[in-house]
């Protein structure tokens, strides 16, 4: 008699596998398994948040225009060549059903964040992956040549995850100049922050590329630097008819009022966000140097993540830091990302590392 129908492309679609708690056990225990920022959300924002959280029966306001605002403003940017969504994720859903048909290809770099797969194959097209460089980094003349009469989307991802290396934007902009004008080059900044030496965030990375081009498309999110990945809200800076397309296919009242809120207090409170990701930054550096140290070969990361490449021991070494509390991402057959925290739970990553011979 039959069944309700399910789309064949959703037969395709790999589900996302969302970074453990760690184990309970004995001892504190830490999870570095979703690149989460380990200090919580900016003081401005839980001010805001609590504030907001008695008119939560009330449906956000859905032009989000105070969030508009506050972007346009900080990106120097009209708020018509933003768009906001449910993290930069859901942009990147939104982005690509608003200019994939099925059988279109996506090009983008592997391993790369593993929620591209998942979008690319739910709107009926098809990845085309190219590996990263020896040392995880984009090959961005490898990508330039899988560009093909299918292809509508490029995505960069910037500093990759969860390999960690970045792209300068010198490069970004002579990739962008060798991509066909009707070929969007998505570049996934949402690390950004993280990067040394410093990218201006509110007017550098990619964001002057899209100014000056119809095709390039940045994404930003407050999941990382800003500690509110909970709340979910992330946004594009595109030309405006791209924006338009991203918020028309967005779901209405997406982005909540606390998310709203909390967004808009913490791009007034960036001097704390600075300093906390400084110190996440020389973290970075100490447990770079701890690993190297220790025998490790560990790509280089400007994001808040390091990359051991353990390929065929993975699964073992992830439960040797799983023992010890400490949570992290395996990518079975390839490598473990390990999230930079709290200096105690960065420790205890190095010396579970020194533990295990190399
Ligand atoms: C964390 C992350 C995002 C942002 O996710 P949100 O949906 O905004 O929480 C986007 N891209 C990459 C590569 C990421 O690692």
């Amino acid at each position: 008699m039959g069944e309700p129908r399910i789309r064949d492309a959703l037969d395709q679609v790999p589900e996302y596998r969302a970074g453990k708690p760690p184990a309970p056990g004995s001892g504190p225990s830490y999870k570095l398994s979703s690149n989460e920022n380990p200090y919580g959300m900016l003081p401005r924002a839980e001010e805001a948040v609590r504030e907001a959280a008695t008119r939560v029966h009330r449906y956000p306001d859905m032009g989000a225009r105070l969030l508009y605002e506050a972007l346009a403003q900080r990106h120097g940017v009209a708020p018509e060549r933003l768009a906001a969504a449910t993290g930069s994720v859901a942009v990147l859903y939104h982005l690509l059903q608003a200019v994939c048909e099925p059988g279109d290809e996506v090009v983008y770099a592997w391993r790369s964040f593993e929620a591209y797969p998942i979008a690319v194959r739910l709107v009926g097209a098809t990845p085309v992956e190219v590996p990263v460089t020896p040392t995880a980094e984009h090959d961005l003349e490898a990508m330039a040549d899988a560009i093909s009469p299918r292809t509508r989307v490029v995505v960069l991802c910037t500093p990759n995850n969860p390999t960690g290396p970045a792209i300068s934007g010198a490069d970004v902009l002579a990739f962008v100049r060798r991509v066909p004008a009707d070929v969007l080059v998505v570049v996934d900044e949402a690390y950004v922050e993280f990067v040394r030496p410093a990218v201006d965030t509110a007017r550098g990375g990619a964001l002057p590329i899209v100014a000056d081009h119809d095709n390039v498309v940045v994404l930003r999110t407050f999941s990382k630097a800003y500690g509110l990945a909970g709340l979910r809200v992330g946004y594009a800076v595109a030309p405006e008819r791209i924006a338009s397309a991203v918020r028309k296919v967005a779901l209405p009242f997406g982005v909540s009022d606390l998310a709203q809120v909390a967004a808009v207090a913490s791009l007034d409170d960036e001097d704390v966000m600075r300093e906390r990701v400084e110190h996440l930054v020389s973290e970075r550096t100490r447990v770079l140097a701890g690993l190297r140290a220790a025998g490790w070969f560990v790509p280089d990361s400007q994001a808040n993540f390091v990359w051991l490449p353990t390929g065929a021991e993975t699964m073992d070494v992830a439960a040797a830091f799983e023992q010890r509390g400490v949570s992290v991402r395996p990518f079975p057959g390839d490598g473990i990302r390990v999230t930079i925290g709290e200096d105690e739970a960065n420790d205890l990553v190095l010396e579970v590392a020194r533990g295990l011979s190399r």
